[in-house]
Parts: structure tokens; C-alpha cells; sequence
């Protein structure tokens, strides 16, 4: 996309918005961020930064104005935990939120509107073992996603291709496969997988014990925040208007994601495993056929330079909050 559009990042303050932002502003954009909070860690290079509720249709419209592409990215969301746990409000607050942006951009003739939704719309029956067959974009129908978070992700994906249907709305929507990296939540209830073990390593005493939620096996891929924004910019670009997986194929379990993590920190752990605890589904990996099709190309970070990067960023952020000690040097092999 040529420098100098005018573009909206909605999530602004959040984890991969906040990148997003940068991304933007690097290859020369005017940017406007909004969301409901500013971001805990940094402080958004955006042009404008604007605090608004986007579940309410006057903040919506407002923020889509004088607007050529908008990033849609806000979301009420968290790991395994927190969307387990709170399904009438994620369902409540993300419709409100994608359906009055929506429209709000096509009122505002915005030209293209790009919708981030999840792998979390896949259904479950075909994600019920550890050696999961890749998630293709046609697996997502029929329906059984996750509950809250996951049918509301495919109610808007929906919404999507009935404004692209009924009105020549330009819409783009991405799937995200579990995205990790510097910037993203890392404590208090809303982290998910990768941020809380790094977490877990870097406050555990070598030779001490961690908890891991779940018995081990369950199986994902994840992908590095880095490759998520680049993965972001050129499905912008692109005339593809169908819902596109963003992840990497790279599969492991948690019990491997645990130990490159520990690994990574210098560390030997004994993992306690607790079962009560919420997993999600037994296995997901994405499936990049069409990611490549369509891009020509696809994400290249492998799991454990991602994790390197992600783990120093943690233990620096535990050290500055005092949860560490300030003084030792950082174990992580960079
Ligand atoms: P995040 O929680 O860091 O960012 C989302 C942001 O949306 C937050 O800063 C939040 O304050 C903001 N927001 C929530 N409600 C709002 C409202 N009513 N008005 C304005 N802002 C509001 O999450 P993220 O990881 O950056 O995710 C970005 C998008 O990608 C979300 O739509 C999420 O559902 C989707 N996604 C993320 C992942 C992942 O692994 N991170 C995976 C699948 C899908």
C-alpha cells in the first residue's frame, strides 16, 4: 500500500495493535488509534490517540471519520481463562463493538476495513486430539466454535461478507493463530499461554516447580508478533475479501513450550500440572495453504527466537516491577 493513507487501529492500546501503530507510522502513514485505555507498557507513536468506548455507536462513528482503512482490533479478549469465564460479556461487548464499527465505516466511506477474528471460530469436533489435522479455512462451517469469544468472531466474520455482499464494502478478515511477543498482557487474568509460562520461568527459582494448566499434551502453534503485523499489512493490501488463517504450522505441546522456555531462561523446572484447570481444545494448528496462495508469502520466526525475544522482555518488565531482583543478569540466550 503506497505511504500516506489515512488509517484507523482500533486496540490500539493493546498488544498487537500497539505494532501495528508502528508498522503504520514506519512506511508512512498518518495514523489514529483509539481504544478504551492507553497501553500499560509504551507509550503509541500514533498521530492521534483517542480514548473512546467503541460498544457505543456515536464513539464508533466518531472514530471512523475522515478515515481511508481501519484496522479493526479492538476486542474484549483474553487467554483460556478469562474467555472461559466470561462468555456474556466477551459475546455482549464484541458485537456491540465490530457491529457499530461496521457500520460506522461504511457511513463514513471509509475504503477498506480490515476485521482481526481467531483460529477460536474453528469448531471443536475436529480439534479433539493433540495430532490435530490443520485447521483449514473451510473447516470453520458447520459451526461449533468456542463459546462467547469463538461465535462471536464467526457472528462478525458473518456480518463482514453480508456488508461486503449487500453494499461492495471492502472487508478483509484474518484468522490469528495464537499470537505472542513483547508488549502482549503477561499478568492478571487476561495473559495468555506463552506470557504466563515465561512468566512462571522467570519468577521460578532453579531447580523449583511451575505450574502448567492442563496435562501437557494439548497442542498448539504460535506466532510471532513481528510476522503477525507483516501478515497484517499485506492482507490489507491484497484484493482477497475471505476469511485467511495468520499463524505458523509449527505445532508443539505445552509440556515443549514449557521446556523451550525453560530453556531458553537456564532453568530446570518441575512442571505440576493442573488438570482442573481450563486447556481449551485439545489440539490446533493452522493450516497455511491458502495464506501462501494468497500472499505468496507466509510467516518465518521460528518458536524459540520468538520466545527468547518474548522471555528477556518479561523478565526485564518483572525486574522493573520490582517482582525480580534489578541487579542479576538476564539469563535469556538472545
Ligand atoms: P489486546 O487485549 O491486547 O488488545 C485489544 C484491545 O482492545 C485492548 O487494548 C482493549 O482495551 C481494546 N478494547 C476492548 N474493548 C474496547 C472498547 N469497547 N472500545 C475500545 N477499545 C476496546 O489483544 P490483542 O492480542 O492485541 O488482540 C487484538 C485482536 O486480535 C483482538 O480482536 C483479538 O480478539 C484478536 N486475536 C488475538 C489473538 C492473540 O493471540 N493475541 C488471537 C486471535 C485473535
Amino acid at each position: 500500500m503506497k505511504s500516506g493513507n489515512r488509517i484507523l487501529v482500533t486496540g490500539a492500546g493493546g498488544f498487537i495493535g500497539h505494532h501495528l501503530v508502528k508498522a503504520l507510522k514506519d512506511e508512512g502513514h498518518w495514523v489514529r488509534g483509539v481504544d478504551i485505555k492507553h497501553s500499560e507498557f509504551a507509550t503509541s507513536p500514533a498521530d492521534e490517540f483517542e480514548i473512546r468506548d467503541l460498544r457505543l455507536w456515536n464513539e464508533a462513528l466518531e472514530a471512523t471519520r475522515h478515515i481511508s482503512y481501519v484496522y479493526n482490533l479492538a476486542a474484549d479478549m483474553g487467554g483460556i481463562g478469562y474467555i472461559s469465564s466470561n462468555f456474556a460479556d466477551i459475546t455482549r461487548n464484541n458485537v456491540l463493538t465490530n457491529t457499530h464499527l461496521l457500520e460506522g465505516a461504511r457511513t463514513n466511506g471509509v475504503q477498506r476495513f480490515l476485521f482481526a477474528s481467531s483460529a477460536c471460530v474453528y469448531p471443536r469436533y475436529r480439534q479433539a486430539n493433540s495430532d490435530v489435522t490443520p485447521l483449514r479455512e473451510e473447516d470453520a462451517l458447520p459451526a461449533d466454535p468456542e463459546p462467547g469469544y469463538g461465535w462471536e468472531k464467526l457472528f462478525s466474520e458473518q456480518l463482514c461478507s453480508y456488508y461486503l455482499h449487500d453494499y461492495a464494502f471492502a472487508t478483509r478478515i484474518v484468522r490469528f493463530h495464537n499470537v505472542y511477543g513483547p508488549l502482549g498482557t503477561y499478568d492478571g487474568g487476561k495473559e495468555k499461554a506463552p506470557a504466563a509460562i515465561c512468566r512462571k520461568v522467570a519468577l521460578a527459582s532453579d531447580g523449583g516447580s511451575i505450574e502448567v494448566w492442563g496435562d501437557g499434551a494439548q497442542t498448539r502453534s504460535f506466532l510471532y508478533i513481528a510476522d503477525c503485523v507483516e501478515g497484517l499489512l499485506r492482507l490489507m493490501a491484497s484484493d482477497y475479501p475471505e476469511p485467511l488463517n495468520l499463524g505458523t504450522e509449527e505445532i508443539v505441546s505445552v509440556e515443549q513450550l514449557v521446556d523451550l522456555v525453560s530453556e531458553v531462561a537456564g532453568k530446570k523446572l518441575f512442571k505440576h500440572y493442573e488438570r482442573s484447570k481450563p486447556q481449551g481444545v485439545r489440539g490446533r494448528n493452522s493450516d497455511n495453504s491458502q495464506l501462501r496462495a494468497v500472499l505468496g508469502w507466509e510467516p518465518a520466526t521460528s518458536l524459540r527466537s520468538g520466545i527468547a525475544i518474548t522471555y528477556s522482555w518479561i523478565e526485564a518488565e518483572l525486574r522493573k516491577a520490582g517482582r525480580l531482583p534489578a541487579h542479576r543478569e538476564s539469563a535469556a540466550a538472545l
